[in-house]
């Protein structure tokens, strides 16, 4: 299923649900976190609605590839500072022992001055 009507990222991406924006192309999505947990934190997701990375497959290489290259320039753009004293965090949640709640694939980019971590 490209778009799932129930997922609440589909839903984000569709613009059913506001977000504040940070980066939109045809094939990836951009928003910040409604519960920042660092001073930079948005969340990174392909708009092909994939519950979680166990559904990856060799025809998502390029999809993710394009997906990592690119959130080094949005963390940069959002406030994060130059790597190496500056840099950001990614993190990546799946299935339940891995902490997801949302089922629809998304990276979690964190940054900006410390402390700060994931409660
Ligand atoms: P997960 O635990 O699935 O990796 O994280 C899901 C993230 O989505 C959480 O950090 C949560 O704050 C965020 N989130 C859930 N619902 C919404 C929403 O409606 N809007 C935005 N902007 N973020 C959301
Ligand atoms: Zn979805």
């Amino acid at each position: 299923m490209s778009h799932d009507p129930n997922c609440i990222f589909c839903k984000i991406i569709a613009g059913q649900i506001p977000s504040r924006k940070v980066y939109e192309d045809d094939d990836l999505y951009a928003f910040h976190d409604i519960h920042p947990w660092a001073p930079v934190h948005f969340l990174l997701v392909p708009k092909l609605h994939l519950p979680s990375m166990a559904q990856l497959g060799p025809e998502h290489e390029r999809l993710m590839g394009k997906l990592m290259c690119l959130a080094p320039k949005l963390a940069l753009e959002q406030g994060c500072r130059p790597w190496p004293e500056g840099g950001f965090r990614i993190v990546c949640n799946n299935g339940a022992e891995g902490g997801q709640e949302v089922q629809h694939l998304h990276v979690h980019v964190m940054g900006g001055p410390r402390p700060w971590h994931k409660g």
